[in-house]
């Protein structure tokens, strides 16, 4: 199995050759394509299985796969439970999108969210943000969620460990129903199986 064979297109390629990546791991193999088709997908992985390429890659070319008309509004928002992780999904969105003409932009909590309301100022196609400091700036006004097509919720367990149900339950509920939901969880305990079941629709789920 090669990055070719599951059809990603030519500027992913080039990036991927480009990160030293020959072959797609387990979780990549199987996320890419259903992901690719717009089906709902659980996904139960843990960190450093290349679950963040698994995500980053199919949504990358269904947002410029084809010739797309510039928004200025998200259409994907990836859903973290810390700022470290923030940061690395957005290095590797950027790594793998390095051909695209890409607009993402971070948010996340304890800084002043003074240069992150700035980038949000520009055009943004993937919104990477951590729930407390989304769900503050939806609540002042900022319209970041209403054109969101793809969802990804990344460390669903962690999210809830660390007690963001309630924001993230809110956040869900300014979202347009229309849309693909993608949900990466290392364990499955009762509460994440419910958050997931209220969530997807008809899910591909998928175990590593
Ligand atoms: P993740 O599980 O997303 O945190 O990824 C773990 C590490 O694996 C990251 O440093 C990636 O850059 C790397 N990685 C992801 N996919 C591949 C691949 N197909 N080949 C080689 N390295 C990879």
């Amino acid at each position: 199995m090669s990055f070719h064979t599951l059809q990603l297109i030519d500027p992913l390629l080039k990036a991927l050759s480009n990160e030293g990546y020959t072959t797609p791991t387990p979780v990549q193999e199987k996320s890419i394509p259903v992901i690719l088709q717009k089906r709902d997908l659980l996904a139960c992985a843990q960190t450093g299985t290349g679950k963040t390429a698994s995500f980053a890659l199919p949504l990358l070319q269904l947002l410029y796969g084809q010739k797309h008309a510039s928004s200025r509004r998200p259409k994907v928002l990836v859903l973290v439970p810390t700022r470290e992780l923030a940061l690395q999904v957005a290095e590797s969105f950027a790594a793998y999108g390095k051909y695209l003409p890409l607009k993402q932009v971070v948010i996340f909590g304890g800084v002043s969210q003074h240069n992150q309301v700035r980038a949000l100022q520009q055009p943004v196609d993937v919104l990477i943000a951590t729930p407390g400091r989304l769900l503050d700036l939806i609540s002042q006004g900022y319209p970041l969620v209403k054109e969101i097509q793809y969802l990804v919720l990344d460390e669903a367990d962690r999210m809830l460990d660390m007690g963001f149900i309630h924001d993230v339950k809110k956040i869900l509920a300014r979202l347009p129903l229309e849309r693909q939901t993608i949900f990466f969880s290392a364990t499955m305990p009762p509460e994440v199986q419910k958050l997931s079941d209220s969530l997807l629709k008809h899910p591909v789920k998928i175990e590593i």
